[in-house]
Formats: structure tokens, sequence, C-alpha cells
């Protein structure tokens, strides 16, 4: 008998245990049995002898005619050949090394023969097929159901190398299925019964052999439970410790600069905003580190709510940082934040000991500083200083800066901005950063399909902004066939008239230039297709409209290929009006707040994602007047490229086209997020298959976690979540 750990070397011999440990890297019989079938071949109807087709999976019914042991030419063992046939014709069957089936495939017995046809020498044969012989006609009535069973067995498919092939794994498997002695369910009885989850050692077996289409169903939905469920404890528990960690508490203050700023803020909240706010507020004055999630579509005004948080954090002496994804962004944020302080912000050197600040109204104020990897040298030197000695109390930076040794004086809160794979791992390398794990917000335009919150964010809290401020205005999507030159006029026109109107406009490309190797393309688009034209470019697009349909505006270009220092003077000069059109690459796609812009044409739209284009077009509509957001691409009418787009111009239900986009993304994308880079341990969950799987499992996670956090009385359910989690992973949990 074996177990799930027994290694593979005691069950089917040294080499194939070492062939598989080569090919496919399974050592153990857990291993083997966790290499599930890719797909599933029907058996099928049996096939006539005489119609035996090179390469096919057939089944035949047919009678043992002649039985030969010899041994092998080539290599040591013994050949097993025997010669089947119906009567008119045969067929030879061989089985390398199973010397002893002889006692079962006697002389004159009928079976059903399964397996790949081959030829030898000119022979047709099967080798090593699987059989079911029929029931001696003497030891009672020939039994249908035996051969309708054969029949309907679903032959495994697996995941194969080129000297590993499947059907050799599926004899290992069966080997192994035959003297697997039943492994212990973690899954608690009663769990089992309200879910209607098979066991596990039946789902072992039927995942690789199934009689039926429903069993192996079965079979896979109870694997795909266990993975889910893992993936919830792992996370569930996370939570759950992390609450408990200590925090430095820090509670609103009355007095402070949020008051200030409350009191002087151009506009009202929002009740969302409100809401968030006090969730958020009271989150901060508890004595255990916030782990938030702040969602809200494009243009909710979460900036402002980050920022409430961070004077928060400030008023009681911390520091709060904000990451974002792109320098562009930091910049904007940096000058966003500090028009919105106004002087409650410093955005200078902090004076130096001794020195008088430069007003009395600075006294009262917080250091706000911008730190970008491509500050020069001094003035880096200075913000770090400012950071290190906490008179920068909120710093705005990109993600670099977390890995670049970066000391802060105490860092309070850590809000990451628009950061759609910021997944586990990354938030583990922020929390280092402080001596006390500092409180978290997380914030995402991207609506998140509910499956991937419960996972990739599965360990925070979730705050949602469901209404845009008041005064936002509609935006307007239209598809405009790119190779048709009328349409093509009319877009141009439909951007002058924008201008003419007193507003701007982005003209975004896929590409700073027809350089294939120019970078900035669009990640989530689909791959390209071989005999498109290259995408359009920046640096191509912006002279071409300068001189042609746009003459006479100004145009400006935006690359993420630009030094730093000109990104920022492209994007001021565009903000403060001095630009009519932006020209640009996705660089622009998150963030970026100009109200004043008020159409946007997005050139080969196709090669775009759903989710970015949703991303992109709200950048436009921001303000009082009215959105314009043109989709151009060649793609065909009902190409799937073209109802991607279509859909988009559709509807701004940002969580329908999340979900459309997730169906288009690879699920490695997003589960690569939720667990350290290695997949190996959830091969079955797909985050949209699965959705009720998922929810299910995350309640029964918590269920259990809540009476038994770290496991001690599920041990098995324990050896799961270890499973899952790889040695690092292993350690930061330690570590917390
Ligand atoms: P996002 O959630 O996409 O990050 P922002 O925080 O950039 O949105 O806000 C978008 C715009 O809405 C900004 O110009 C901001 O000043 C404005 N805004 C935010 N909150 C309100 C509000 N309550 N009323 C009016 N305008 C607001
Ligand atoms: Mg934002």
């Amino acid at each position: 008998m074996a177990t799930l750990s027994t290694p593979l070397g005691k069950v089917l011999g040294d080499k194939t245990a070492a062939a598989l440990s080569e090919t496919l890297g399974l050592a153990t019989v857990g291993d083997l049995l966790y290499h599930f079938p890719r797909r599933y071949a029907e058996r099928g109807e049996h096939t006539d002898l005489s119609a035996l087709q090179v390469g096919d999976q057939v089944t035949v019914l047919a009678q043992v005619q002649r039985v030969n042991v010899r041994p092998m030419r080539q290599r040591r063992g013994k050949l097993l050949e025997v010669t089947v046939g119906d009567g008119q014709r045969t067929l030879t069957l061989t089985f390398f090394n199973q010397a002893w089936r002889q006692r079962q495939l006697t002389v004159g017995r009928w079976g059903l023969f399964a397996g790949k046809v081959t030829e030898f020498r000119g022979k047709r044969q099967l080798n090593g097929p699987d059989f079911q012989l029929l029931s001696d006609p003497g030891e009672g009535a020939q039994d249908n159901t035996e051969i309708e069973e054969f029949l309907g067995a679903l032959i495994p498919v697996y995941p194969a190398a080129a000297t590993m092939p499947s059907w050799t794994i599926a004899r290992c498997v069966r080997v192994a299925l035959d003297i697997l002695e039943p492994p212990p369910d973690p899954l608690p009885e009663p769990l089992r019964a309200e879910h209607e989850l098979v066991g596990l050692a039946a789902a072992l077996h039927d995942i690789h052999r199934p009689s039926s289409w429903e069993a192996r169903a079965a079979a896979r939905r109870r694997l795909t439970f266990d993975e889910a469920f893992a993936l919830q404890l792992t996370l569930v528990q996370r939570k759950a410790r992390a609450a408990d960690w200590p925090a430095v508490q820090r509670p609103r203050r009355a007095d402070g600069v949020l008051t200030a700023f409350d009191a002087r803020l151009p506009y009202q909240l929002t009740d969302g905003q409100l809401a968030v706010g006090e969730e958020v507020a009271t989150d901060l004055g508890r004595p255990h580190p916030m782990h938030r999630l702040l969602q809200g579509e494009v243009g909710s005004g979460k900036t402002v709510c980050a920022l409430r948080a961070m004077l928060q954090v400030v008023d009681s002496g911390g520091q709060a940082v904000l990451l974002a994804p792109t320098e562009v962004l930091a910049a904007q944020h940096h000058r966003g934040l500090a028009a919105l302080l106004g002087d409650l912000a410093r955005t200078g050197p902090a004076p130096a000991d001794g020195e008088l600040p430069l007003t009395d109204d600075s006294a009262g104020a917080t250091g706000l500083a911008l730190l970008t990897g491509s500050l020069p040298a001094a003035a880096r030197r200075r913000v770090l200083a400012d950071i290190a000695a906490g008179s920068a109390g909120i710093v705005v930076g990109t993600h670099a800066l977390l890995y670049q040794g970066v000391e802060f004086a105490d860092l309070g809160l850590i809000v990451v901005d628009e950061q759609h794979r910021f997944g586990v791992e990354q938030r583990d390398a922020l929390r280092d950063k402080a001596t006390q794990p500092p409180h978290v917000l997380v914030m995402t335009a991207t609506p998140i399909p509910r499956t991937v919150a419960m996972t990739v964010f599965g360990d925070l809290s979730v705050s949602s902004l469901t209404e845009l401020p008041r005064g936002r205005s509609p935006i307007t999507t239209h598809v405009v066939p790119g190779n048709r030159e009328r349409w093509m006029e009319r877009t141009w026109a439909r951007v002058r008239e924008e201008v003419a109107a007193g507003h701007q406009a982005y003209v975004v490309c896929p590409r700073i230039g027809t350089d294939p190797t120019d970078e900035d393309a669009p990640e989530e688009g689909p791959p390209a297709e071989d005999e498109r034209r290259p995408p359009l470019g920046v640096a191509e697009v912006a002279p071409q409209l300068a001189d042609g349909p746009l003459a006479g505006l100004r145009v400006g270009q935006l690359t993420g290929r630009l030094p730093a220092d000109q990104k920022d003077a492209v994007m001021r000069a565009f903000a403060a009006g001095e630009l009519d059109v932006l020209v640009a690459t996705t660089v622009i796609e998150v963030g970026v707040d100009v109200p004043n812009a008020t159409a946007m044409v997005v050139l080969d739209a196709d090669r775009f994602g759903v989710s970015q284009l949703h991303q992109l077009r709200g950048r436009v509509g921001r303000g009082a007047a009215p959105g314009l957001c043109l989709l151009v691409s060649e793609a065909a009418p009902e190409s799937p490229a073209h109802e991607r787009l279509t859909a988009v111009a559709s509807t701004v239900d940002g969580f329908r086209l999340a979900e459309l986009d997730l169906e288009q993304r690879r699920e490695g994308d997003v589960l690569g997020a939720a667990q350290s880079g290695r997949r190996s341990h959830l091969r079955l969950l797909s985050l949209l298959r699965d959705a009720k799987l998922i929810a299910q499992a995350r309640d029964e996670a918590i269920r259990v976690i809540e009476d038994d956090r770290d496991l001690a009385e599920h041990p098995l359910l324990a050896e799961a979540v270890a499973a899952l989690v790889d040695e690092d992973r292993a350690e930061y949990l330690e570590k917390g």
C-alpha cells in the first residue's frame, strides 16, 4: 500500500520514477495524483477492425487468438504480444513487461481493447491498451453493462512531455491508484455534506479514471473546492493575524491640519466619501494596522479620501506615503495635493534646526515631498533627509521608493494608488518599511470582480465609493472605423470643435514610435496578429496631426521615454491649458486629472484591453462639459476585437467591463498575484468559472479560522495551507 507521500520509486520502480521526476518534476504518489488530466477522450463506440487508422484512439471488440511472450531485442525486459481478432481481421496488442497479463488474456476470451493505433512493420497494433474482458458466457448470462461501462469510460489525457507521453502517465496513475491507501480527508464531514462534495479518495480516483462525465465533474468540483479553500484559509488567516499585530494608533484630532483642511475644501464631500472617511478614521485610531482596499470608479474622488487619511496620521505626529505606479502620476499627485493643501503644505526643504520657518503660516503646515527615481542627486539627498528627519509629513513617490533604502522617521500610513496587480507579496515588502506595521490603504479604480477581490485582495477590508461627485458629466463613446476616410475626417473635426469651445483633447496611441521595440505598449491588449500593420506610434502620429488635420492647434507629446522633468513639463503645460491636444501613450491611463479635457481619440483601440480603455476614457468628462471618447479601429465588424470595443462603447459600468476583461485575460495573471508566482498548487481553480465555489470556500474559511486561527485542530488543513504558501511567504507569515 502507498500513501500520498510515498516516493514514486517505491511504487513504479526507480527508472520510471526518475523519468517522471525529470520530465514533470513529480516525486511522490501525491505529486502524480495531483497531476490532473488536461482533458478526456471519450472511448465511445467500438471501431471495426477493418477501419483502424494509425493515430486514432480506438476501442475494438475482439477475441484473444494467440498469446506470446518474448524477450525484447533492443532493451531488457519482456514483451507480451497478444493477437486478437474479430473473425476476419486481426490486430496485435503489445504489453511491455507485463507478462503476468498472460493469465488474464487467455485464448478464446472476448474483450474490449482501447488505445492508440500505431504501426509496426506494416502491422496495426495497440501498445499497452486498456482492456475489459467480458464475462465468460459459461459463467452465466452475458452482462451488457460491462460493455457499456467500458465504452462509456473517459480516457484521461495528461499534460505530457515528449519523452513522457500521456498514456505512460495514465498507466503510472493507474498503478498508484490501485495501491493507494485512501488518504484521510482534510475536509470535515459536515462541511462536505453541506456543500455536497465527494470524498478525497473518490475525487482523486475519479479525476483520473472517471466512469462518467458526472463522476468527473463531481471530482473536479471537490478538488477545486480544496484549492479555493486552501487559498481562502491562507488569506483569512493572514487577515486575522494581521488584525492582531500592534500598530501605532493615529486617532483623529479635532484641532489639526485635517480639520483646517476640511474647512477650506472647495467642494462638499459626497456621502460615500464621508462614509469611507469614517471607516478609515476609525481604522487608523485602532491599535492594529488598517489593511483596507478603497475601490471606486474612475473619478469618484479617491484622492481626497487618501489625503484626509494622510492628514490624520500627520496630525498624530506620523508620516504618510502615497505610492503611484508611474512618475507622471506621482508628479501629478504631488502637484494636486499641493494645490489642495495650499499653505497647509510646505513643499520646499524643511527649515534647518534653529532656522526660522519661512512664514508664520507654514508653522502648522506639513512638509510635502516628491521622491522619484529621476530626482537630481542633490535634491534627492535633501528629500531623503527630510523624510528621515520626519519633517516631510507626506511623501509622494513611485514604488521604486520602497526598494531604495528610504528611511522614515515614523511611517504611519502607506497609500497605494492604482495598482491593479498589487499582490500580497508587495504588501509584505511595504510593511517591512516601518518598525511597527503601518496602516495600509490600497486604492483602485478598476472595479474588481468579486472573486478577484476575494482572492487577490482577500486579506483586506473593502470600502467602496459608488457615486460620482455631483457635476460630473456623462461620457459618450463611439467606435470609429479607422479605414474610412470620411469618419476619420469627422473625428478630427470633432477634436477641433472641442478645442474651439475652449476645451482640450487627448489622442492615445499604442506605441511610442513604430519601432516595435518601443515600449509603453498596452500590456493587457490581445497579442498582435502578424498580418496587421505595426501599431501607431506617438512619434509619428503627433507631427502628422500637427501638420494635417489638427494644423494650427497646439499639439504636445507625452510618452514614457521622455525624461521625467520633460514629462512633468508637458503635463504641466497641458494642465495649464498651454496645449490643446496631447498625443500620448498609456502613461495617461491612470489618475491624470485635467477637467478641461473633454475629448479623447484612441487610435488602434483594438490593441488595448477592455479595462485599459475604460481607464483611459475616465480621463475625460471630469469637468462640467460632457466627455467624448472615440475608439478608432480597423478591426473588421463582427470580429472579437470589434465586439470588445462595442462593449466598451455600450456601457460605462466598470463592473461589467471588468468581468469582460477577466474573461479575456489569462487566469494566471490574476491568480499569480494572489500567490507568490508559483501556480503549482492552484491547478483547477478558475476565477470565472468557480466564482460560487470561491465564495463558499471563503465563508467556510472564515468559519474555521474564527474558532481555530492557527488550524491547530485541523492539522490536515494546516498542511494544505502550508503547501500553498512557499518558503518565502511562510517566513513572512512567521514574522507577522
Ligand atoms: P479618482 O477616484 O479617479 O482617483 P480623483 O480623486 O482624481 O478621482 O477625483 C476626480 C476629480 O473629482 C478631481 O478633480 C477632484 O478634485 C474632484 N472631486 C473629488 N471629490 C469631489 C467632490 N466631493 N465634489 C466635487 N468634486 C470632487
Ligand atoms: Mg486617482
